[in-house]
């Protein structure tokens, strides 16, 4: 069974995507999660879905992330995934911040570009000025997510 991308990626970057697009990391919903978030695009279809477990203060323990839609939704929130453990809440949220400035194609630093690691790949999103709200959205639960928490810890 092979699946046809909806976008033509190529190079490392692309390749890269596809990896992530074709098998998702931490699909595995959690039992017992601290923070929830769900976002839906109309646009393309896309929706996510991610759970976190947090040590008691604001370190993550462990992370599912589910998403359904076209590849750059699945492959962002598959590398997403990847980075999340062992983070602080306050690691995340910078995190998210060097995302979208890179996404939007703003001059980071490079001490920031270096913290994205892999999400690196996904500036080659910026080609289809369309879906950067794809790559985005994972990012975009996450931060309501863990604003919504903040509110409630008080
Ligand atoms: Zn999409």
């Amino acid at each position: 069974m092979s699946q046809t991308p909806d976008v033509q990626l190529g190079g490392l970057y692309g390749d890269r995507i596809l990896e992530h697009y074709r098998n998702p990391h931490n699909r595995q919903a959690l039992a017992d999660p601290d923070l929830e978030a769900h976002e839906f695009n109309p646009f393309c279809g896309d929706r996510v879905d991610l759970q976190l477990k947090l040590d008691g203060e604001s370190r993550v323990l462990g992370i599912s992330a589910a998403s359904e839609g076209c590849s750059i939704i699945q492959a962002s929130t598959s590398m997403l995934s990847d980075m999340m453990n062992g983070k602080t809440l306050e690691e995340i949220a910078g995190l998210a911040s060097a995302f979208r400035s890179m996404m939007d194609g703003k001059e980071i630093p490079p001490e920031s570009m270096a913290t994205l690691g892999e999400l690196e790949a996904l500036q080659v999103v910026r080609q289809y000025p369309v879906r950067i709200k794809c790559a985005l959205l994972p990012w975009t639960a996450l931060e309501v997510a863990m604003q919504e928490y903040g509110s409630r810890a008080g």
